[in-house]
């Protein structure tokens, strides 16, 4: 019997096939959770009769076959674990992350942190679709922000110290996408095949390669599913503040005009997703934004 609908009713309930009972999502921000939290989660689920518990492709922890009944006093004792019910349906649902600049020597970014602040500000939000949000520290793209309704890749460029390269073709060795080669013994980028990893600026043996700083690469309208499809791009920004907020903004313009019933990447044309990016673009202050392929491999003239 269930007692409390409006428990039920949110989207981290989940009805088994044996409609008897109910798997329980939990609210996991970037996939983190303490010892204490895990220890937490196991008493109750073993309190509540679970002997297992399921984690999920969303780094949340699922706590299967809960008796409805106990919806109430299993919510109760989730929130003082600070691992709350989480969200699945139409809604903002449990930001991933991975791990980031904190232990991954690829990262451009702490991604950790940025999901952490996105669901802050937003995680459960009622929407008309559901929007899955993940940020990558680089752009290996571990977590597939690019399949996501909201997707976040740390890059950044390299630029050279003006004058100073051997030509040694260490930086050529590390690229892996054959962007960089040596031309009159400098090395030079082709900066259409730059994915802007930043491998090359931590390979160079002379220390002559240098970021151009952290940028976050926004994109819109991936998913996952029987039809994968890769997100389109809307912006490059600065500062993970920025972020912040162009994340709110795409929540906002997908809040009130999207329709219900259809994933998101099915309406970007009719949403007039074109507008929406040169609205966002014109909002964004000019130098918080980063411009299209530009810097790369250069003696710094283009900065
Ligand atoms: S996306 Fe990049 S930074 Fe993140 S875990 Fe993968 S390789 Fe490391
Ligand atoms: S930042 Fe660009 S040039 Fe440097 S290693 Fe990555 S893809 Fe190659
Ligand atoms: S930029 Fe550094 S690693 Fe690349 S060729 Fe020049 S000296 Fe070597």
């Amino acid at each position: 019997m269930i007692k409390d609908i409006g428990i039920h009713m949110k989207g981290g309930v989940i009805t088994e096939r044996d409609t008897e009972y109910c798997t329980i999502r939990t609210r996991i921000p970037a996939g983190v959770v303490s010892c204490g939290q895990l220890r937490g989660i196991a008493d109750i689920a073993e309190r509540y009769g679970a002997e297992s518990v399921h984690l999920t492709t969303r780094q949340t922890i699922e706590i299967p076959h809960m008796d409805p009944g106990n919806l109430d006093a299993i919510a109760r004792d989730l929130a003082a674990n600070a691992t709350p019910v989480g969200s699945e349906r139409d809604e903002i649902v449990n930001v991933i992350a991975c791990p980031g600049s904190e232990r991954c020597i690829f990262a451009n970014i702490d991604s950790i942190a940025l999901a952490q602040a996105i669901d802050a500000r937003l995680f459960g939000k009622e929407m008309p679709v559901k929007i899955r949000i993940s940020v990558s520290a680089c752009p290996n793209a571990c977590t597939s922000p690019v399949l996501n309704e909201i997707g976040i890749i740390g890059q950044i460029r390299p630029i050279r110290v003006p004058g100073l390269c051997t030509g040694c073709g260490t930086c050529v060795e590390f690229c892996k996408e054959d962007a960089i080669s040596i031309k009159g013994g400098n090395s030079v980028l082709d900066h259409a095949r730059c994915v802007e990893c930043g491998t090359c600026v931590r390979s160079c043996p002379y220390h002559l390669l240098k970021s151009s700083g952290e940028h976050y690469l926004i994109m819109v309208g991936g998913r996952r599913g029987r039809h994968p499809k890769a997100g389109r791009e809307l912006i490059t920004v600065t500062s993970p503040d920025v972020v912040i907020d162009v994340v709110e903004k795409i929540v906002t313009w997908v809040y009130r005009r999207a329709w219900s019933g259809r994933l998101l990447s099915d309406q970007l044309d009719e949403l007039q997703f074109g507008k929406f990016r040169d609205e966002i673009r014109a909002l964004v202050p000019e130098e918080m934004v980063v411009p299209e392929n530009s810097g790369g491999i250069s003696d710094g003239s283009e900065r």
